[in-house]
């Protein structure tokens, strides 16, 4: 007996700029997996950003919220402009909505084609813990005889390490079966997480990540990935030196941050690379450039770091062959050339590149 369809129920939140424009190739790209999969998608456009802050006043209306909370089961959101000072009552709605929605992981996938790199591809991810460490955001500033001393908490939990250092397994796990299903995607055979810190100096914060994440990894689910750990100064050294050698990283917010930039600007243009904001049960999957005003109403953003945060939202959602499927196409595209977008030295179009995925799926 046939297995019955699965219906996913994905919000659009196209936010500013270019987001306007790649989303809608998110949005096609789940309407063309093929019919085997046995999957359907039903869509639910909705609001956020600055152009709304500007029009409403607020940059997260409560609907947006209600509906992904109650109705949708993934999201995507395209890019929000920042104001390039600060604008009384304005903060950024993926901020916020990560709060709302409990994300407390955000994903960060770097990846070089086969067919395209020079030497070995880097197909690394980067999980980076996304609620607490330095980032918690509890400052204060003392006067003292000597002058003024800044502090800042840096807070680290053993709940959040532990739950970060889960995902960061499973991920781990879950790109081992996508690299079956989607063969010649990657050059790696087995899984591995590096658990990054610095504990020899905050043995007590990052000592706790640590420990935390040893144990986490350690479950029996966990028996066929290969863990280890590195000092994060030394890793963004041996990342920068030789960034094909990783595989998963899991680091706590304030590594994991820097880390992701760092990695993203291995790889060719900012309209490559996706991320995922992931909480239990809920993905929203986000291309990591912002709204780019240079191109805008161009037609030619660069749609792949969209669809590959298409792809990393169904995984997110259990659907990894439909996944798989997603990236065999974009690196299909990618290695043959003939249709690159701008960024990528090439002259197609949004349109023309997404055009060339969708023949591929
Ligand atoms: P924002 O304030 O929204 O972040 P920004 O000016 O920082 O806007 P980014 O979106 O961060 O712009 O992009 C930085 C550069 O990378 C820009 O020159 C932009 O055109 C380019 N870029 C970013 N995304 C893409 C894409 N998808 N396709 C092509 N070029 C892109
Ligand atoms: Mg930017």
């Amino acid at each position: 007996m046939a297995a019955a369809a699965r219906t996913l129920r994905i919000g659009l939140i196209p936010g500013d700029g270019i987001g306007r424009e790649v989303i809608p190739a998110g949005r096609r790209i789940l309407e063309s997996l093929p019919s085997s999969l046995n999957l359907n998608f039903s869509f639910v456009d909705l609001e956020a950003g600055y152009d709304t802050f500007k029009a409403t006043g607020t940059a997260l209306p409560d609907k947006t919220v209600d509906i992904l909370k109650k109705e949708c089961d993934g999201a995507l959101f395209g890019a929000v402009s920042s104001p390039s000072t600060k604008v009384a009552g304005y903060s950024s709605p993926i901020v916020a909505l990560r709060k709302k929605l409990d994300l407390y992981a955000n994903v960060r996938p770097v990846k070089t084609t086969a067919g395209s790199s020079n030497g070995n591809p880097i197909d690394l991810v980067i999980v980076r813990e996304n609620t607490e460490d330095l980032y918690v955001k509890e400052e204060q500033t003392k006067e003292t005889p000597e002058g003024k001393v800044a502090e800042a908490i840096k807070r680290i939990s053993e709940r959040a390490s532990s739950r970060i250092s889960t995902i960061a397994g499973e991920i781990a796990l879950r790109r081992q079966n996508i690299r079956t299903a989607a063969p010649g995607t990657s050059n790696r055979t087995s899984p591995m997480v590096t658990i990054t810190h610095k504990s020899n100096v905050l043995s007590q914060t990052d000592g706790l990540f640590r420990e935390t994440a040893r144990k986490a990894l350690a479950a029996q689910k966990f028996s066929s990935v290969h863990v280890e750990e590195q000092i994060v100064d030394s890793m963004v050294y041996k990342l920068f030196r030789q960034p094909e050698y990783y595989d998963v990283i899991v680091a706590p917010n304030l590594y994991g941050d820097i880390l992701s930039d760092g990695a993203a600007a291995l790889v060719g243009s900012l309209g490559l690379v996706p991320s995922a904001n992931v909480g239990d049960g809920f993905a929203i999957g986000e291309p990591c450039h912002g709204s780019a005003p240079d191109i805008e109403g161009k037609g030619i953003a660069n749609p792949i770091a969209t669809l590959r945060s298409v792809a990393l939202m169904l995984e997110f959602l259990g659907e990894e062959n439909a996944a798989a499927k997603i990236y065999a196409a974009v690196d299909g595209n990618l290695d043959d050339a003939k249709f690159l977008s701008p960024d990528m030295g090439g002259e197609a179009t949004t349109e023309e590149v997404l055009n060339d995925v969708l023949k591929r799926l």
